[in-house]
């Protein structure tokens, strides 16, 4: 007499994961997210990520990632020669 084979691991009903967070590459430690409008839509929010380089958006989960880091202010600013010294 067999017995009834044990019944397979089959999980039906369950939700799917849901999907990672969008991972946003910005270029300043300040960062600005709204959600991007429609449903997932919020008060657009300002957020400082600091020293972390990345900072996560409370409402929407999104992942702010420095990517490159604004360290070209002041070097636009090279004080060229300035010549003025050549009328009368
Ligand atoms: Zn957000």
């Amino acid at each position: 007499m067999r017995t009834a084979p044990p019944a397979l691991a089959f999980q039906s009903g369950q939700a799917p994961p849901p999907p990672p967070p969008e991972v946003i590459p910005v270029h300043e430690h300040r960062v600005v997210c709204d959600g991007g409008g429609g449903a997932l839509g919020h008060p657009r929010v300002y957020m400082e990520m600091g020293d972390s380089g990345f900072v996560e958006c409370g409402y929407c989960d999104r992942r702010f990632v420095l990517v490159h880091p604004a360290e070209a202010e002041d070097a636009a600013l090279d004080p060229a020669d300035y010549e003025g010294a050549g009328g009368v």
